[in-house]
């Protein structure tokens, strides 16, 4: 169990990190402590911002020694609480936002390092610097940082040609719970040397070890890109089409998002988009390096086969804007709509349409006038269920059957194959989902892991597993 700090200990940190690398005033701390949501309020006696690894390696020796939570942040972007210290002041939160630097592009060896506060635009722009590409796209990505796209394993729009974190990562530097530095900077695409560590702390969400730095993978730039915003009729035809293009296209289709028409709406009317097309649902589909008029007789042989029935093609590089704008607007557009009870679940992409059409009838059962922004993407069979409450109820009574509707949701995701959080982590927000649909061995081997990277639990208490 970890301790309320002790004056001590806080001022231990405090003359590691140096005057510019605290927070204690409340209005300094604030940006730390609530997510952009307004779903998590923390309090924390500090906020650390470190400029080094050794920083952090000697900030968690004393943690360690003295039993004090740490918990890590590096954009605070997270969706699911896990970067929040709790409500109670007694966790002390680590910010990676001083640690930004580039430290290698070699394109030669298409990898970059970098230091883990490092926004992944930043990454983006050193890489297309030295003419090449990091392939990683988040509508958070101007202000999400490395260490928490690792963390969380993230995924976002190119999942479908270019993986995860996960697939882009080829070396780590972490922190370890007792202070000791694990440097596995490495630039290989070959090495079978024994436990695959670096793959441990992708998607711990700094529950084993706080990550300062990586090396990942870039690729050559995109020197084309053909988009289309889609009407389809149905999930089934978005299925049916993503299957044809893949089969047309192969690698080079890089994003396939479905949106419901009430997610156009949304972005319509609170955002200010323009709507490209009419219809019960839409496809945001895009093709890289593609041959010239490509897409457009893809396009045409789905509406001939019944599959799309519409379909714009962005005619230059601002309409192609538009229609990503469009895309990245729709979490932000439920805002105004009251609450919005959220699921990012994946299936196989093959049961998506069966996912979208059981879900929808359970949640109308269990509450009428419940509105559907489900949207997401579709080619990795990762959907974003959102849902918005009725019109005219209360949001507090609405938002008091989160956990309810939830598990209705998240059920019928498990039965048919698929996962109850697809990109955005457990945080504390999917505790008790851990409990509900990992096996017991599953949580066993969990919490041995845990046990064996940080003993004394001062690493995120309670995220990720419940603690016991
Ligand atoms: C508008 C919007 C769109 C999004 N779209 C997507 C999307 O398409 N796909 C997707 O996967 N996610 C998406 N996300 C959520 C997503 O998880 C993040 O944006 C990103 O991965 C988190 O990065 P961050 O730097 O903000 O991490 P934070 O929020 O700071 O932290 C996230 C988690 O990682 C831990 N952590 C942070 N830094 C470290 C570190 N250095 N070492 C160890 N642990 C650490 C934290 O403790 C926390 O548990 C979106 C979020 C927003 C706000």
């Amino acid at each position: 169990m970890t301790k309320v700090p002790s004056a001590e200990t806080l001022a231990a940190f405090a003359a590691i990190v140096g005057d510019k690398g605290v927070l204690t005033k409340d209005a300094d701390k604030t940006p730390y402590l609530e997510e952009w949501r307004g779903l998590w309020h923390g309090k924390t006696p500090m906020v650390l911002r470190p400029s080094s690894t050794k920083q952090v390696s000697e900030i968690l020796k004393i943690a360690n020694a003295a039993n004090c939570a740490i918990i890590p942040q590096s954009g605070n972007t997270g969706l699911v609480g896990g970067q929040t210290p709790n409500g109670d002041g007694s966790e002390v939160a680590l910010s990676l936002n001083r640690m930004t630097r580039i430290i290698e592009v070699d394109a030669a060896n298409d990898s970059t390092t970098v230091e883990a506060g490092a926004t992944l635009k930043s990454v983006q722009d050193a890489a297309f610097n030295a003419g090449r590409m990091f392939p990683l796209s988040l509508a958070s990505e101007g202000s999400c940082r490395i260490g928490g796209i690792v963390s969380t394993n993230a995924g976002g729009l190119n999942v479908l040609a270019y993986g995860n974190a996960r697939e882009l990562c080829l070396g780590l530097e972490v922190v370890l719970a007792d202070g000791r530095i694990l440097n596995g900077i490495k630039k290989l695409r070959k090495d079978n040397t024994g436990y695959d560590l670096r793959n441990i702390f992708i998607g711990a969400e700094g529950t084993l070890g706080i990550i300062t730095a990586a090396t990942l993978k870039l690729f050559p730039q995109i020197k084309r890109y053909d988009t289309a915003f889609v009407a389809v009729n149905s999930p089934n035809a978005a299925l049916e089409l993503v299957s044809k293009v893949k089969q047309q296209a192969g690698n080079r289709l890089i994003a396939f998002e479905l949106m419901a028409d009430l997610c156009i709406n949304f972005a319509v009317r609170n955002m200010k988009q323009k709507r490209p097309l009419q219809s019960p649902w839409h496809v945001l589909m895009e093709l890289a390096d593609a041959t010239e008029g490509q897409l457009e007789a893809m396009l045409e042989s789905a509406m001939e086969h019944g599959l799309a029935t519409d379909a714009v093609i962005a005619q230059n590089d601002q309409q192609r804007q538009d229609f990503w704008s469009l895309r990245e607007s729709i979490s932000e557009s439920q805002k105004p709509e009251g609450g919005s009870i959220k699921h990012d679940v994946s299936v196989p992409v093959s049961k998506v349409p069966q996912f979208i059409a059981e879900a929808t009838s359970a949640v109308s059962k269990f509450l009428p006038g419940c509105r559907f922004a489900t949207f997401g993407h579709m080619g990795d069979g990762n959907l974003h269920f959102n849902v918005s409450q009725p019109v005219g109820m209360d949001k507090q009574a609405y938002l008091s059957k989160w956990h309810a509707m939830n598990e209705i949701v998240h059920d019928i995701a498990v039965k048919l194959g698929g996962s109850f959080s697809a990109e955005h982590g457990i945080g504390t927000l999917k505790r008790e989902d851990m409990q509900r649909y990992k096996s017991p061995i599953e949580l066993d081997v969990m919490r041995g892991l845990k046990a064996l990277f940080d003993p004394n639990g001062i690493l995120c208490p309670g995220r990720v597993l419940l603690e016991r």
